[in-house]
């Protein structure tokens, strides 16, 4: 008969439930099941507690921060505005919402750089005659303003108004006309802004392009004649 492995113990190998972690240094193994969901109890109380950070006017300088690049570039998309559209994804963000769609690209490190052969790109894109026009969103496209500013004039000077600009923004209609000049400039230059931060708590998956109901879809230029947001005439919800 066989010699008994004294280190084999009877029973369950529980080493197999078990996952590696470092703490401080340190490695320790403990139970992967507990682990796993003492980790989505910290992310649910993070996504609910927390709030986005509220900048004061002029707080945040683009130019101190935005390092010119680009987390994505998707053209010909449905989903970003109306019609079909070509979409620029600027990276960098401050506002910080818990629970924000596109965490990497709050890196304003994050991507590649914005160069004179992607807008190239861009505009020809733009040119096809079923586009309706370019969407900015990120990341942050106020905390973007020289490279979305570039585009916005390049598209102005190609297309006139017969190409749309619509941007999306943490800051909030208000915020921005107590923002520094070259924010004011490009909101003065688009057609369409989704403003505010992301709030998890009135998160609504059945709202037309926003994430939760502060967000409005406001017509720029039609809020400037009349003196205060006046909201697209084509949403549904
Ligand atoms: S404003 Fe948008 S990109 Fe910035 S943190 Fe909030 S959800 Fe994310």
């Amino acid at each position: 008969m066989p010699e008994r492995d004294k280190n084999k113990q009877d029973g369950p190998d529980i080493r197999s439930n078990l996952i590696k972690v470092n703490v401080g240094g340190d490695t320790l193994f403990v139970d992967s099941n507990q682990y796993r969901l003492k980790r989505r109890k910290a992310k649910y109380i993070d996504t609910k507690q927390r709030h986005p950070k509220n900048p004061k006017p002029q707080e945040w300088i683009s130019e101190k921060y935005s390092q010119h690049k680009i987390a994505d570039y998707k053209p010909f998309n449905f989903v970003d505005g109306e019609g079909v559209r070509c979409s620029l994804y600027v990276s960098g963000c401050l506002f910080d919402c818990p629970g924000c769609y596109n965490l990497a690209a709050q890196n304003f490190n994050y991507g590649m750089p914005y160069t004179q052969e992607l807008e190239d790109k861009i505009i020809a894109d733009i040119a096809q005659p079923y586009v309706q026009g370019l969407t900015l969103l990120g990341g942050e496209p106020f905390l973007n303003t020289w490279v979305c500013l570039k585009l916005i004039n390049r598209m102005r000077k190609e297309f006139g108004h017969d190409k749309d600009i619509w941007s999306w923004s943490g800051y909030t209609w208000d915020e921005l006309q107590l923002e520094t000049d070259d924010k004011k400039e490009m909101l003065s230059k688009i057609d369409i802004l989704v403003d505010g931060r992301f709030l998890d708590p009135l998160k609504d998956l059945t709202l037309q392009f926003r994430g939760s109901s502060n967000q409005r879809i406001i017509d720029v230029q039609k809020s400037f004649a009349a003196g205060h947001v006046v909201i697209w005439d084509k949403l549904v919800r």
